[in-house]
């Protein structure tokens, strides 16, 4: 089957178009990215978000298109990270619905491949209860509002630990609507560190 879908649908770089990998490494090595980031910043990012870039178009792949294997490719952008032992990532969640449709929440897919490479414990705490549009669609002043109370903590009576530090795992942070989001129902129920942890951010953002 894959040798078939191979043939009809060729695999190539989204840079250069060369065969058999969605980005190849020299196109990999000229994604620019931000100077080395301490992991002590609220929001750690990897790159740049510029629309239209190679990057864009990677992210757009793997999200919409729902190229998973492009995911553990984007992590590489990241700056290496050093976590304090109590560290912890969580998944921005994607309504259940948008997770049906694409087949996987990405946030997930990009967090466990960091834990992969750092050890940090993945946990689930958070679920997404409205079916919003995506942040990327709107204007900016949309952005701002299009989530308030979108998220919520899966068992209402849980304690975080304060002495942990949490990571969001996010892929594209723009106005930082979703971290900020996030951040105050972790907040809300003990947890007194929290960070976002982003692939690419855009100018813009704010966390
Ligand atoms: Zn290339």
């Amino acid at each position: 089957m894959k040798i078939i879908l191979d043939f009809l649908f060729p695999i190539r770089c989204l840079g250069c178009g060369k065969n058999k990998t969605h980005c190849c490494e020299k196109c990999f090595q000229k994604i620019p990215r931000f100077p080395k980031a301490s992991t002590l910043t609220s929001l750690i990012a990897g790159a740049p978000f510029v629309e239209n870039s190679l990057l864009a178009k990677l992210i757009h792949y793997f999200k919409y298109d729902g190229i998973r294997d492009i995911g553990p490719r984007l992590t590489d952008l990241l700056p290496p990270l050093q976590f304090l032992p109590k560290s912890v990532l969580i998944p921005v969640p994607l309504h259940w619905r948008r997770k049906n449709i694409r087949g996987f929440n990405q946030s997930a897919v990009l967090a466990h491949e960091i834990s992969k490479k750092t050890g940090a414990q993945v946990c689930d705490f958070l679920e997404r209860h409205q079916y919003t549009q995506p942040q990327i669609e709107l204007p900016r002043q949309k952005r701002l509002t299009n989530l308030h109370g979108a998220f919520s903590i899966k068992n209402k009576f849980q304690q975080l630990d304060p002495a942990i530090t949490y990571f969001l795992v996010d892929d594209v942070s723009t106005t930082g609507t979703t971290i900020a989001e996030c951040k105050k129902i972790l907040f809300r129920h003990g947890a007194k560190d929290i960070r976002g942890l982003v692939i690419a951010r855009t100018e813009a953002s704010t966390v």
